[in-house]
């Protein structure tokens, strides 16, 4: 595998989650707001088989009353990077997210806006007449509108090559999107179409022998594809802010479909949809 170059200050970007929780520090360190779910599982991937796929991490820092992790910055040392976010699994929220919806159903405005923004048709006539929705309904939409229901994962953001950021993915949902989009993302480029399918498999290979893979239920987990004008190519898992580990006596297969209690999150579909994918972009 290719290595970065870390001499150079990158041109850094937050492509997916709400801006201004991630964000690079002076000494060129990614600051990530502190959440202890997060951080126990990058403690974690440390040790893990896995730690090659994951950013470095190197414990926690407190600026201005506020506690930040901190990582690796994954695009230092690149001129042009061009990046794409994944968020990966079937379904993008907790089954207690669930269970807490059940119990405190709080409708929201925002998210009511948000959904009619991408499609007015989406709400149905109780919502509409009370101009909201509950943040389960909203992602439980998001999920299925999107190809995370149906492929096991989906495009949350792209940075482009000149450095124009595209987020509007809500629709992209079938393979023959995904795919238009995987194409564009690369510029059809082989070599890197390549790299990136040979880095996937690593990456499947490594999650069979991974303790830390057998041990978690990963929601909302991302890998985040980076590539630049000089071929390098590589892809990294990030996000571990609603990864949890699994009770004693469950064991995920994280490669069959949920059902609600079954806590399964479809990891692996989404891993292997994203390498046929790049299969068949490869072979156009
Ligand atoms: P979400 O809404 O997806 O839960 P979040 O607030 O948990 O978002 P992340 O998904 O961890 O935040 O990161 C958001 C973005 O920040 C990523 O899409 C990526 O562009 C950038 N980013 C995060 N970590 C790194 C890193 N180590 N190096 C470079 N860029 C990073
Ligand atoms: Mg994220
Ligand atoms: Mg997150």
């Amino acid at each position: 595998m290719m290595q970065w170059s870390k001499r150079t200050r990158s041109s850094w970007i937050q492509l997916a989650g709400h801006q201004g929780n991630v964000r690079l520090s002076e000494g060129g360190e990614v600051l990530k707001r502190f959440c202890e779910v997060e951080d126990l599982c990058l403690q974690a991937l440390m040790s893990d088989v896995l730690s090659q796929f994951v950013p470095q991490y190197y414990g926690h820092i407190c600026q201005d009353g506020e506690r930040y992790i901190r990582l690796e910055d994954l695009l230092s040392g690149l001129k042009h990077p061009v990046i794409m976010d994944c968020k990966m699994g079937v379904r993008t929220y907790q089954e207690a997210e669930i269970l807490k919806a059940r119990k405190n159903p709080k409708i929201r405005t925002d998210m009511y806006q948000k959904m009619v923004k991408v499609d007015p048709a989406a709400p149905n006539a109780e919502e509409h007449a009370q101009t909201g929705i509950t943040k389960l309904r909203y992602l439980q939409w998001r999920d299925d509108s999107s190809s995370t229901s149906s492929l096991g994962f989906r495009i949350e953001g792209i940075m482009t090559g000149n450095g124009k950021v595209l987020r509007d993915f809500y629709k992209t949902r079938t393979e023959a999107q995904v795919l238009e989009t995987l194409l564009s993302f690369t510029r059809n480029q082989l070599f890197i179409l390549e790299a990136y399918k040979s880095r996937l498999q690593a990456l499947s290979n490594t999650l069979k022998q991974s303790s830390f893979f057998n041990k978690h239920e990963i929601i909302g987990s991302s890998l985040l594809f980076v590539h630049d004008h000089s071929n390098k190519a590589n892809i990294w898992m990030i996000d571990f802010g609603k990864t949890v580990p699994t009770l004693e006596d469950v064991q995920l297969r994280h490669d069959v479909p949920w059902v609600e209690g079954n806590q399964e999150d479809g990891y692996l579909i989404g891993l292997s949809s994203l390498i046929s994918l790049l299969g068949e972009a490869i072979k156009r």
